[in-house]
């Protein structure tokens, strides 16, 4: 068999198949691409179409979610989950809120959350889900109600051997509090295992909500060692300043690096004496306010909607706020100004163009499913402490966090320079691991 032109047939159905999702196809052509080597050193996974079957969610469900605002008004949103591979455990993925939410951005993010929890070694399958629910702007109470009636639909779809939802953009621990709430008052169980993210007095894990930031530091700095560099007194830019933004910046100042820059989704600010991260805690986290407020209670930093975050000169970059946000424009900058390495705090921000771009200059390149796979990686422990009842010390968990973190790196290496990568090509070595491990069990479990 010719495996890339199979590759190639498998890529044009999908498209074909799955019509205007653009960044669905995105998603799958990335890892189809990677995966032919795998395939020609395991035919039999190409005889038992595991490729055309893992490109097929197992279940996808879209609902309504009816509401009322503030005013009295009825308010009406769409639901969805993409339940897309239990193979290696239950299906597990966070929920987005944010006006963008289409069938297609949660394929792309369930697709990819596949081969992401299959490299952190956990028992855990893949899906993802959310609303086009915008909760800027919202008060607390709407935001509840909206929650409510989301998980009056979605309750019946989980459980914590079936679906265990967690949060992404627009959902954090108060979102998950709510849902939490509701799923129990439903049910009439107490069922710790079935979010993750919770509060760390009913069921929450220390380190989740640090976990994904962390833990995309940790990789970076992993990938820095091979050449024997750190962070240590290097400037960094970081994009967003949401959950994975501000985690990653507390890291990457606790590795004695400096954070120069950071962005929300109408500009960016630089501050050269270093992010304030109080500061930028309680702009974004308390005040829930515009990124501009930070500007204006500091003397030090200056804001602006006008070019990129990326403009700003720095030696290492951790594109941590949403898919795409960095195309090649972007990545030639990060280039000319002698960015070292990159690594994706979010899911696919980097475009095709930019992670080539990268490639060819020679810049270390962590990918989403390797670098922030530290963040469902502690939603996994958070589960485990919740099945066993135990409690784990922030110290604990943290080692723990670290020690998948390392793993994931070593296993990335190892295998692109198994199937003929150089051990820098973290995005060949983290396609074929995950699909390796993924494939290994379809396989086993049978046509289903
Ligand atoms: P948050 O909602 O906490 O923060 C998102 C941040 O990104 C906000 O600062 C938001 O700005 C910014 N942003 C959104 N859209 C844009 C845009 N078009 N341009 C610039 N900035 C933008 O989400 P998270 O931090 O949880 O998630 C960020 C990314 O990390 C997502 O890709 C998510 O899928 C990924 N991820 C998250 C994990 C987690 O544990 N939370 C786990 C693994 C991956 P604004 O406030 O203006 O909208």
């Amino acid at each position: 068999m010719n495996v890339s032109a199979h590759m190639e047939a498998v890529y044009a159905e999908v498209c074909r198949r799955n019509p205007g999702e653009a960044e669905f196809h995105q998603a799958v052509g990335e890892v189809l691409h990677t995966l032919v080597p795998a395939l020609q050193a395991h035919p039999e996974y190409a005889e038992a179409c595991i490729a055309e079957r893992v490109c097929e969610p197992e279940r996808q469900v879209i609902f309504r979610v009816p509401w009322v605002d503030d005013e009295g008004r009825v308010r009406v949103n769409r639901g969805f989950r993409v339940e897309f591979s239990s193979a290696l455990g239950p299906y597990k993925g966070g929920l987005r809120f944010h006006p963008s939410v289409n069938l297609g951005i949660v394929k792309f993010l369930g697709f990819e959350q596949i081969f992401k929890n299959a490299l952190t070694g956990q028992a855990i399958g893949g899906g993802k889900g959310g609303a086009d629910f915008d909760p800027k702007g919202r008060s607390q109470g709407e935001v509840m109600r909206f929650c409510q009636s989301f998980m009056t639909e979605l309750h019946r779809h989980l459980g914590e051997h079936t679906d265990v939802p967690a949060g992404d953009i627009g959902v954090g621990g108060r979102e998950i509090g709510y849902l939490f709430g509701q799923y129990k008052r439903i049910t009439n169980r107490f069922e710790a295992g079935v979010l993750t993210g919770k509060g760390i007095g009913w069921g929450g894990s220390h380190v989740r909500t640090e976990a994904t930031g962390y833990g995309a530091v940790y990789f970076a700095d992993q990938m820095l060692g091979t050449r024997g560099q750190g962070f240590d007194g290097r400037k960094v830019v970081v994009s967003g300043s949401g959950n994975v933004a501000v985690y990653a910046i507390e890291k990457v100042h606790a590795l004695g690096g400096t954070v120069v820059a950071c962005s929300d989704s109408t500009g960016y600010v630089v501050d050269d004496s270093g992010i304030d991260l109080e500061l930028l805690k309680t702009v974004k986290e308390v005040r829930r306010a515009r990124l501009s407020a930070y500007a204006e209670a500091r003397p030090s930093a200056r804001y602006s909607e006008r070019g990129s975050v990326y403009d700003v000169p720095c030696d290492i970059a951790l594109p941590c706020a949403t898919q795409n946000e960095l195309g090649g424009q972007e990545a030639g900058t990060l280039v000319k100004n002698g960015v070292l390495a990159v690594a994706e705090g979010a899911n696919m921000p980097c475009t095709p163009e930019a992670v080539e771009i990268f490639r060819e200059a020679g810049v270390l390149f962590g990918p989403g499913k390797a670098a922030n796979a530290g963040g469902v990686a502690t939603s996994a422990l958070e589960m485990q402490q919740n099945a066993s009842r135990a409690r784990w010390t922030f110290e604990e968990t943290e080692d723990r966090l670290a020690a998948v973190m390392r793993d994931v790196h070593a296993r990335c290496r190892a295998t692109a320079e198994t199937y003929g990568g150089t051990p820098d090509d973290y995005v060949l070595g983290a396609n074929i691991t995950g699909f390796l491990r993924v494939a290994e069990a379809m396989e086993a479990q049978g046509v289903v």
